[in-house]
């Protein structure tokens, strides 16, 4: 007879450990978490540029948001762990579309009682008093945004969850997923598991994963690219995550000095590959002066670039729901670029899936996996 547990996530990142620890603050007695690597947090979590943020587009962002970020301060003060320095979130902008877009968004999350606010150029460049002023027309500011440590998040959740009795297989890997009387069938490494519900939670390998239970899951692997920009002096101050809309670039000040620079190739086609794009230093160099022109006097070092990948949907949102072909498959992946920072809601969302049979907390209807077989899809814009 095979080891029978209640639910195994399959997945030790920062969403299959968030909803391990969930679970079991739910009341779930047997938790396994299932990874194929010799340690957690090793896969898309490790790559993280650590941003949180409210200010998304659509509803169904906004709450895993808003959800997360209270969680995310709970968290960080209770363990020290996080780093999470809530500088805020600048989003800005310099064309007429851009500016209908983000006041339709501003007044969205506003509805959903997020304390964004809407800022003239002049109110942006007190802010933020190194961003180049011509054509900006309009911006908005989110104070509990910020940036926090990837890594400090999977090590908080890691602690919780086995604090709270989870068991964390590592160099485990989940090679088949079965139909079972009551759950499903594993194959975990050399063990054959029982679970009643499985967790698909294995960020940009869920498509694979969804595939060995016989389940058609939209995820992808897109490679992400960040660099690091040395500063010549002491660290300045803290500043907001800056976000330049017309181009997509974005900037934060590391807490022990140099900047992390961001920009994602919305062309960029589904991939494997974690080293560093080699076009990815000259699309920078095309864009990083448009608002940011501080950074354009200092040199991009090819060395100080990382890669990692966005787990992505068509539509840039999550799948979090049972899959239609398999119920007792419940998916959590599909994160994009706002894993870490929705990994709260995320692990809440899985954990009342179980016990509850839905989600109380959230409206996950927007979230579910047989949306994309309806054709009834609706797209986040706020992708960086
Ligand atoms: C460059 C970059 C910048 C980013 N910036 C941000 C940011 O600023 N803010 C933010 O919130 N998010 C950001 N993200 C996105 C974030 O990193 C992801 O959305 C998040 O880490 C996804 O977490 P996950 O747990 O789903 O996936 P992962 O961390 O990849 O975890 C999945 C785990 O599943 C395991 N696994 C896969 N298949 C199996 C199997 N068959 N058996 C057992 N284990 C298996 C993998 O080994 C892996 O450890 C960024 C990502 C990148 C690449």
């Amino acid at each position: 007879m095979p080891e029978t547990v209640d639910v195994a996530v399959v997945g030790g990142g920062v969403i299959g450990l968030s909803a391990a620890r969930e679970l079991r603050l739910a009341g779930v007695d047997r938790v396994v978490v299932l990874e194929r690597e010799a340690s957690v947090g090793q896969g898309s979590s490790s790559r993280a540029n650590g941003g949180v943020r409210a200010q998304f587009t659509t509803r169904a962002n906004i709450e895993f948001s808003a959800f997360s970020i209270a969680e995310l301060e709970r968290l960080d003060a209770a363990t020290g762990l996080l780093g999470f320095h809530q500088t805020g979130y600048l989003l800005l902008c310099g064309t007429e579309a851009g500016e209908q877009g983000l006041r339709a968004a501003f007044e969205l999350q506003r509805s959903l009682g997020v304390d964004t606010v809407w800022l003239t150029p002049a109110e942006a460049l007190e802010r933020a008093p190194f961003v180049r002023p011509e054509g900006l027309r309009a911006a908005t500011f989110h104070a509990r945004d910020g940036f926090l440590d990837p890594h400090g998040v999977v090590a908080a959740l890691r602690a919780e969850a086995e604090r709270l009795a989870v068991e964390v297989r590592t160099a485990t890997e989940v090679t088949a997923i079965e139909p079972a009387p009551g759950g499903l069938d594993l194959r975990a490494g050399d063990r054959a598991l029982r679970a009643g519900f499985v967790v698909n939670a294995a960020g940009p390998a869920a498509g694979r994963v969804a595939a060995l239970a016989g389940s058609d899951l939209p995820v992808v692997p897109v490679r992400r690219n960040l660099a690091y920009v040395r500063e010549p002096d002491a660290p300045g101050e803290l500043i907001p995550m800056c976000v330049d809309l017309d181009t997509g670039v974005l900037i934060r000040r590391e807490a022990s000095g140099g900047f992390v620079v961001a920009w994602s190739d919305p062309s960029d086609p589904p991939s494997w590959e974690t080293t560093v794009d080699p076009r990815f230093l000259e699309q920078l160099a095309q864009r990083v002066g448009n608002r940011f022109p501080l950074l354009e006097e200092l040199p991009l070092d090819p060395r100080q670039c990382w890669a990692g990948l966005y787990p992505e949907t068509p539509d840039h949102h999550a799948v979090v729901g049972p899959a239609p072909e398999r119920p007792a498959l419940l998916h959590c992946a599909g994160f994009g670029g706002h894993g870490v920072m929705h990994a709260p809601a995320a692990g809440r969302a899985v954990a009342e899936l179980v016990t509850l049979g839905g989600s109380r907390t959230f409206d996950l209807h927007p979230l579910r996996p047989a949306r994309f077989a309806e054709g009834d899809v609706v797209v986040e814009t706020a992708v960086l």
